[in-house]
């Protein structure tokens, strides 16, 4: 670092790598058949041998995972590998007492995405890879207590390359990542259950080293983040506490630190390995994987339309603006943005349905002619075409009752109101059937 630089925030910029960790739905674990689902159960009642990593217990691979984690890489605009494996990793911790953690290592399940923002920066992806979550622990009375359930739910790990320097792009980048794992209906990635958890890695650089693409010789991750707001609070404080390094001339360490809520401040857990402290070598109890053309082809066609494509479409076709097209999308699943379209081609105002949909929950569930009337107070759905044929079948097949009604018998009208209603789905109002209805029949 140049010496005679002040050391400022406006002189040293941050980089920002993120490290997303998040839970899979499916329904077993990931290597044994134990129910996934652990939400809230005794403690070490959702174990075997091999989620509790006995000796001798053979791991065997949940497809289901494999196949959720491909596509998300898709989603997040990553290739599949066609030659993939389980690598193990080794480290010991209490919440991993066989030594080791089942994961992937040089041939993750997807490689090199890219996700962009609404704001338009690009987040370049490293890799997606799966791997079984660790046991959890405790601390009470001065003891500490070992729960074995989380032990092997399937974890995804997405990797980005240290491509942030403003912290909101890093927590957009999250929260997307959350709608996207939602969307796909992969998993429920609530944070405050553990399904997600953030770790970013954080150095600072100087601005020439940026214009040369050069990074610092250390970087500190900060692990278990486990809020959106605590990632902004955590990222800032460390960064005003390397800053203060480096004004002591101390280049920091790279290490894992911690972030206390209370204090706002990082703190040192352990030094941070590097990948050869790990050991991977290749899980001989687990064969690699190959996946060929048309598997790869079938899975790309499960993925549905992603919600930056239909943003673009709302865009060009209903001609909304951008920013309630973000909204909408950010806002609205999978089934809600198809009610929406649905009520725009019925003919009400997309700005109008949009607005409604996003601000007032109580409409979503509402079935087409309530929500017709909420927004406009009028039922107008059909158009005049679409009701004159509607009528004039109606008065086809229930001829009696248009003979009934020119003898005078003034209830056949309500009657065929009523029938018209039925075909029209009670997509138009009463009031305008009965207009058209006396129209034809006079
Ligand atoms: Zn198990």
């Amino acid at each position: 670092m140049e010496n005679d630089l002040k050391i400022t925030k406006e002189n040293y910029k941050l980089v920002l790598g993120l490290e997303i960790h998040l839970h899979l739905n499916t329904k077993k674990k990931m290597f044994c058949l134990c129910n996934a689902d652990i939400w809230e159960r005794e403690p070490n009642t959702v174990t075997c041998p091999v989620c509790l990593g006995l000796p001798g217990a053979l791991p065997v691979p949940n497809e289901e995972a494999i196949r959720k984690t491909q596509i998300l890489g898709l989603a997040l605009g990553c290739s599949l590998n066609e030659n993939s494996r389980f690598d193990r990793k080794h480290y010991f911790y209490p919440d991993l007492p066989k030594g080791y953690q089942i994961s992937q290592y040089k041939q993750p399940l997807c490689k090199e995405g890219v996700v962009e923002l609404d704001n338009g920066f690009k987040v370049e992806i490293e890799r997606v890879h799966l791997e079984e979550d660790v046991a959890k622990s405790f601390h009470k009375k001065g003891k500490t207590f070992l729960d074995f359930n989380k032990s092997g739910v399937p974890l995804v790990e997405i990797v980005t390359k240290p491509i942030f320097s403003d912290v909101k792009d890093a927590v957009e980048f999250c929260k997307k990542v959350q709608y996207i794992v939602r969307f796909l209906g992969i998993g429920d990635v609530d944070m405050e259950k553990g399904q997600m958890r953030l770790e970013a890695n954080i150095s600072l650089r100087t601005k020439e080293m940026e214009e040369k693409g050069e990074l610092a010789s250390y970087k500190v991750e900060i692990k278990n983040i486990n809020s959106f707001r605590f990632m902004e609070r955590a990222v800032n404080a460390e960064v005003e506490r390397q800053l203060e390094l480096f004004k002591k001339g101390i280049i920091p360490v790279q290490e894992n630190r911690g972030f206390d809520e209370d204090k706002g401040v990082t703190v040192s857990q352990r030094s941070k390995e590097e990948a050869k402290d790990y050991r991977y070598f290749p899980e001989p109890d687990i064969p690699s994987m190959v996946f060929d053309s048309s598997y790869i082809e079938s899975i790309k066609k499960e993925i549905p339309e992603l919600p930056y494509n239909i943003k673009n479409r709302f865009i060009a076709d209903y001609k909304i603006p951008n920013e309630l097209a973000v909204r909408l999308v950010n806002n609205l699943n999978k089934d809600l943005l198809k009610k929406y379209e649905h009520m725009v081609k019925l003919g009400l105002d997309a700005t109008k349905v949009a607005n409604v949909l996003i601000n007032k929950k109580e409409t979503r569930s509402m079935p087409d002619d309530e929500f017709s009337n909420y927004i406009g107070g009028e039922k107008n759905l059909i158009n005049d075409d679409k009701l004159e044929e509607v009528i004039k079948k109606a008065l086809e097949l229930n001829q009696k009752a248009v003979a009934d009604y020119k003898n005078g018998k003034k209830n056949s009208l309500q009657f065929l109101i009523g029938q018209v209603m039925k075909e029209t789905k009670g997509n138009i109002s009463p009031d305008k059937v009965k207009e058209a209805l006396l129209k034809a029949l006079s």
